[in-house]
């Protein structure tokens, strides 16, 4: 039986390992430093240096690395030793407060959206000292921030960070409005439930589009998909259970609360949900996580994919980006209250969010845009691009009845005034049973389901939190002007305008039908379908002026976001296209022809049979299946020719027409393509075939 409690956390330098193993003042001045974001002296730096040094070397580790977040989405580390050469020959094992606090990995191979010259490759690293260390296959592995040596942000943690000083700020203005003088600081919390897949090692290995391109790329659908329902929350397997049994254990010993688990719709997902913490917190534990689970899966013989559509025709995979702000004291302050004191406030918390997701609404599709997420967004899949928010229906019936000064019929008076009336307790069942909407407010927090699987959740909840700061702090202004005195009619009339004016992007129906398509448009929301029509609106004047008057982007690290974003998106797309066409080419072509060489040879042996010994044999389905193979062939190669044809130009005018002519022209050439050879697949002996099928990857484990 494992011990979960002494395995929690024993790989992680927390605060109750550094309150055991720190000095008392050097402890005392971390935790200021930490607190009030101070810079760290030297003296505790070295101190906490030694101390973490010691503890990592007891727990295995020989060497350290500053672990940052570059914007590959992904995590990156260098592997320093501790070893440190003596004048006897021998080595002693160092680390000092210098290397612990400031890295300078050589960041020329890094996306910097032409912020770091060629000629200044240095790039350095931070520590941040709010997210603990941690020992990781024998390395002490330091969060850090990574910046360009000018000071820009070239990391996704970087902007996180500062917009959490933001709502921080904003939001203790609000409490105070409301006599709350106690809290510090509040924070952001984020549950990031990730889904992923996982297939046999050996199948995956003999497809070159999921080495590739982690997703297939070809593909005829099995016989069977998720119809059936049969796999959601099913009976977890042998394997996958032995799988999800390491899994906990390894993230629980880097302190990850890793707590739900369960099959998802498709045949072969999963989903794993931590508890949430806060939200830097949450985003570096989700990068952990995702790490940890692709390791322990390849130790079971398995490969775990987190692309956000490895299969066609059955469901991809997201990422449910639950969010929600809190105290120090660990009020969650999206909790409705049970007094008119904390209903009112959490109205107003409420009207905020609604009103910033209104306001930013293409902020909110560009943080989930990429070219893998493009196929659950604005496909025929969940969530919509459009974005929109969820209440639940009672929620969006006291919001209306406040509007409208209606009686509201669940009050106790009849009529719903804030700050007065007591909101009717909303059961929290109630509020989640709309799965299609993208943001969905349920019960104490909102769940932002858009994220792709295998995006950094850092983008998203920035946005988030940047869009809350600006519409809180903008609530305090109004506020603050109306004085002690005025306070409730104020606030009566803020909230009230706040839901007449932005009561459209407020949405309880069926998220995915034509209807609320068309319906979307009437009411003005955008409909930014693709990553390449979503890009530009990041550089709309409302946004830069967003960002950069919170100080969470400069305008130039912005401009090189959207740079990557771009880049990254038409390279994806033209590593695929490749794919297709040398699979197509060495593998798809040569497999048919050979299977229709078959064909013809038996055909003609029964031809030459019928003839010769005057028999007659029937050869209906050799001639007909050879038929239409050779068709198929044909055109699948006249299809391969038109990709190879399109992907060699190069003289586009700049990067956004070339995400347009990726979108336009490229897509949809490699959709045609891939009909034809699916259309082959359909027709081709199973054993002829040149790599596993759907059927063999989706239900054999
Ligand atoms: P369900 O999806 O069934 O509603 P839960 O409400 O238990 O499940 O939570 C789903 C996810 O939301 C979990 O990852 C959980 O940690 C997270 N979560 C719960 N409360 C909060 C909160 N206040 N802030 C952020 N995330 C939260
Ligand atoms: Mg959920």
């Amino acid at each position: 039986m494992t011990n979960v409690p002494e395995l929690f956390g024993s790989m992680v330098f927390n605060d109750a390992v550094m309150q055991e193993r720190l000095p008392k003042e050097t402890y005392r001045s971390l935790h200021k430093t930490i607190e009030n974001g101070n810079e760290l002296d030297i003296t505790v730096a070295n101190e906490v240096a030694a101390a973490m040094k010691d503890w990592a070397v007891e727990k295995g580790a020989t060497h350290f690395t500053h672990w940052f977040q570059p914007m590959t989405g992904r995590t990156a580390e260098k592997h320093d030793s501790f070893i440190s050469p003596q004048p006897d020959g021998k080595a002693l094992m160092e680390f000092s407060g210098k290397e612990l606090i400031k890295g300078e990995p050589d960041a020329s191979s890094f996306p910097s959206g032409g912020l770091r010259a060629t000629f200044e490759a240095r790039g350095y690293t931070a520590w941040d000292p709010t997210s603990y260390a941690f020992v990781k296959d024998g390395v002490l592995c330091i969060p850090t921030a990574f910046c360009s040596y000018g000071g820009e942000a070239l990391d996704k943690k970087t902007p996180l960070l500062r917009s959490m000083e933001e709502i921080n700020t904003q939001a203790l203005r609000i409490l105070k409005l409301f006599g709350n003088k106690e809290v510090k600081h509040v924070w952001t919390t984020v549950g990031a439930e990730q889904e992923y897949f996982l297939v046999d090692r050996d199948l995956y290995d003999r497809r070159k589009d999921l080495i590739f391109c982690k997703r297939t790329l070809f593909g005829a659908p099995a016989p069977k998909g998720q119809e059936m329902d049969d796999h959601y929350f099913g009976a977890i397997k042998p394997r996958i259970s032995a799988f999800m049994k390491e899994l906990n254990e390894e993230l629980w010993k880097l302190g990850v609360y890793a707590r739900t688990e369960h099959n998802e719709a498709a045949p072969a997902q999963h989903e794993l949900a931590p508890i949430f913490a806060t939200t830097n917190l949450a985003c570096d534990q989700n990068q952990i996580m995702m790490e940890i689970m692709k390791n322990v899966a390849r130790k079971h013989g398995m490969v775990c994919l987190l692309h956000e559509k490895p299969f066609e025709g059955v469901n991809g995979s997201g990422k449910h980006n639950n969010w929600s702000i809190s105290t120090d004291a660990g009020t969650n302050l999206l909790e409705p209250g049970k007094s008119p004191h904390e209903n009112a406030q959490f109205l107003l918390f409420l009207c905020a969010m609604i009103k910033g997701i209104d306001e930013y609404q293409e902020l909110m599709r560009v943080c989930v845009a990429s070219a893998g997420n493009d196929h659950r967004l604005g496909a025929a899949e969940a969530p919509p691009a459009i974005v929109s928010v969820f209440v639940g229906d009672d929620l969006a019936e006291v919001l209306d009845c406040i509007e409208e000064g209606k009686p509201y019929a669940g009050s106790k008076s009849g009529r719903m005034e804030i700050g007065v009336s007591v909101l009717p307790s909303i059961p929290k069942d109630s509020t989640d049973r709309n799965r299609t909407s993208p943001f969905a407010f349920t019960g104490n927090k909102f769940e932002y389901r858009s994220v792709g699987s295998s995006q950094s959740i850092a983008g998203a909840n920035t946005v988030l939190n940047t869009i809350m700061a600006e519409e809180l702090g903008q609530f305090a202004d109004e506020l603050e002007k109306a004085g002690k005195k005025d306070f409730n009619k104020a606030l009566n009339d803020l909230i009230k305008r706040t839901i007449k004016e932005h009561k459209r992007i407020l949405f309880n129906g069926d998220g995915y039908s034509e209807v609320w398509e068309e319906e979307a448009k009437r009411r003005g929301l955008a409909n930014l379908k693709t990553t390449v029509d979503a890009l530009p609106a990041f550089l709309l004047e409302k946004n830069i002026k967003l960002f950069t008057t919170h100080g969470i982007y400069t305008e130039k690290e912005m401009r090189s976001r959207y740079a990557i974003l771009l880049d990254s998106y038409n390279k994806i797309i033209n590593i695929e296209a490749h794919t297709m066409i040398d699979m197509a080419r060495k593998e798809i072509l040569p497999a048919v022809s050979r299977y229709a060489g078959d064909l013809a040879d038996i055909l003609s042996s029964k031809i030459a049979v019928s003839e010769s010994v005057g028999i007659k044999v029937s050869h209906n389905m050799e001639e007909e299946t050879l038929t239409t193979l050779s068709e198929l062939c044909d055109k699948a190669l006249t299809q391969v020719v038109r990709l190879e044809t399109l992907v060699a130009k190069t003289d586009h005018r700049d990067e956004l027409a070339k995400g347009e002519y990726h979108r336009d022209i490229v897509i949809p050439a490699m959709n045609e393509l891939r009909k034809t050879c699916d259309a082959m697949e359909c027709l081709t002996a199973k054993d002829m075939w040149p790599f596993p099928q759907y059927g063999d990857m989706l239900f054999n484990i």
